[in-house]
């Protein structure tokens, strides 16, 4: 077996680098044993080198699964460069050169091999593999493999494939964005074998989260940018259009600006992308398709003019500024109209009715977010299941706390309804049966002899749902999307229920009066 000494050297001699970043390490050590890996690391955690240095120490080649080709080349030229014979197999290319490329596999010419999903399941392919001597299979953005996710692609889930057919070879699944229930879901559609699973923390204290209300945005945008002179940034649009406008907009306002969308032929793509690594334009005005594979470190703010359709792509995007650790800023605009539009959207477009039901709970978490009166960075990490032990320090909100109040007893009613439900009532039901009502489905269910049955009815639907919300976003209940939406009880809320460990919750009244005087010109 190959040491992690070895590994270490190599890191060295073809990287560059004198020693591995913590978890790299015990990643490492975990596949040279042959063991399945599961890693959530932030983008720029340092990813890539968990597969490429046991590709490079091991006899073999390491087959790297990677849904975008557009990536592949840059990794691959990289690794050229670095003296690591390594190829892709996409689409792209003609049947000679991937005939050239599978050729120089069986002869044991390549270390790694990138190949997007489609072609690693495409006729023959496998059977082509069990000819090569793999030494580990790399999954990269393992979320896609999740309908729980929230960028699932459908022809992942074939990636069953390969325990299936190489039961003995090691698999490593990546990703920089998953939340709870897609990393437990990515272990069972991979078939992992007792994986190691490694979360590194996904907490970015050095960037600044606000959320301001969305009326007259474009001069709060302005002010805003005018105290950043000259500081990269990034302005985040739901449209194609509302990137072109925004920069025009923007340019007729004296500054430097240019916009980024896919609807860009790949030339205009590259010089906007260009122009913006050089410091040449200060602003760019783009849609979600901007960012990927782009190594910037010194963004020093990013702009969401309209509301993300869910945490984890939130959190992608504000992730590109500050790389640097340097102090950045994330600014979020957030109007209801904005989650209205997002839902009609949603349903206009819907191919699958549980899918367009889960982005519907998904921007709904991301609404609740933007609504929320509590420490943002908390929220997000929660989301992603890393519980902080104090409030961040660097939001609005821990720098302009709401008033809270104690509401243990509220939670204790909803978290006991919870229990005697069994863990088995989503929130409408759930609020139903804290106030009390006597429809149908709270009948049937005989949740109406439980002993909280209308233990919460003081408290209206609204107030209910919100309340329930607070919970969510602090880990005092969990979501079960793949449970039909039903409530969970999580380890802090045994604390509550048992410990009498008490709970501060906000008040709505004075967070929306502040939500307003803070629109207010
Ligand atoms: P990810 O795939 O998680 O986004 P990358 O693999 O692209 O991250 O790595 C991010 C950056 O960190 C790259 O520039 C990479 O070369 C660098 N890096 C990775 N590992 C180390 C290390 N052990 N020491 C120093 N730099 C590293
Ligand atoms: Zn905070």
């Amino acid at each position: 077996m190959v040491t992690i000494r070895e590994a270490r050297e190599a890191l060295k001699l073809y990287f560059g680098y004198e020693q591995f970043r913590p978890m790299q390490e015990q990643i490492i050590n975990g596949l040279l044993q042959k063991k399945d890996v599961v890693v959530l690391m932030p983008t720029g955690g340092g990813k890539s080198v968990c597969y490429q240095v046991p590709a490079v120490v091991q006899p073999g080649l390491c087959v790297v699964i990677s849904p975008l080709i557009a990536l592949m080349k840059d990794q691959v030229e990289a690794l050229l460069a670095n003296g690591i014979p390594a190829a892709y197999i996409n689409s792209s290319q003609n049947a000679e050169q991937q005939y050239q490329i599978e050729n120089d596999c069986l002869e044991g010419k390549l270390k790694l091999l990138y190949v997007s999903p489609e072609k690693l399941l495409s006729s023959g392919f496998l059977s082509f593999l069990s000819r090569v001597k793999v030494s580990l299979f790399a999954v990269d953005e393992a979320h896609c493999i999740s309908s729980w996710g929230h960028d699932f692609r459908p022809e992942y889930t074939q990636l069953k494939a390969l325990k299936q057919q190489f039961p003995n070879i090691p698999v490593v699944a990546l990703t920089a964005t998953a939340d709870r229930l897609t990393q437990k879901d990515i272990q069972e559609q991979l078939y992992l074998q007792n994986p190691e699973v490694f979360v590194a923390s996904f907490d970015r204290p050095n960037i600044n989260l606000m959320v301001k209300p969305g009326r007259d945005r474009f001069n709060k945008i302005t002010e805003f940018i005018s105290n950043r002179p000259k500081q990269p940034g990034i302005i985040y649009c739901l449209s194609r259009k509302g990137t072109e406008s925004m920069a025009k907009k923007l340019k007729q306002n004296g500054f430097n600006a240019t916009f980024y969308h896919a609807g860009l032929s790949a030339p205009l793509r590259a010089k906007a992308q260009e122009a913006f690594l050089k410091d040449d334009v200060q602003i760019v005005c783009a849609t979600v398709a901007f960012g990927m594979g782009i190594d910037k470190s010194n963004v020093r703010w990013v702009i969401h003019y309209n509301l993300p359709k869910n945490i984890e792509g939130y959190y992608q995007e504000i992730g590109r500024a500050g790389r640097d650790g340097a102090k950045a800023d994330a600014l979020l605009f957030y109007s209801f109209a904005d989650v209205m539009n997002m839902r009609n959207m949603l349903q206009e477009n819907e191919t699958d009715k549980k899918q367009t039901e889960l982005q519907l709970v998904k921007l709904e978490r991301m609404q609740q977010f933007a609504e929320a009166a509590a420490c943002r960075r908390r929220i997000l990490l929660q989301y992603f299941g890393e519980t902080m032990q104090k409030d961040c320090g660097n939001c609005d909100i821990c720098r302009n706390p709401p008033t809270t109040f104690d509401g243990t007893q509220l939670v204790q009613k909803a978290l006991s309804a919870i229990a005697r439900t069994q863990e088995r009532a989503n929130m409408g039901l759930l609020v139903d049966v804290l106030r009390g009502a006597r429809n149908s489905q709270v009948i049937q269910s005989g949740f109406d002899k439980i002993k909280t049955y209308g233990a919460g009815r003081d408290v209206n639907t609204l107030d209910w749902h919100r309340y329930l919300h607070q919970m969510l976003n602090s880990g005092l209940v969990e979501m079960a999307y793949d449970q039909g939406y039903t409530l969970k009880l999580t380890e802090q809320s045994r604390e509550v229920l048992f410990d009498g460990k008490q709970v501060k919750l906000v008040k709505f009244e004075e967070v929306k009066q502040a939500e307003e005087a803070a629109a207010k010109p």
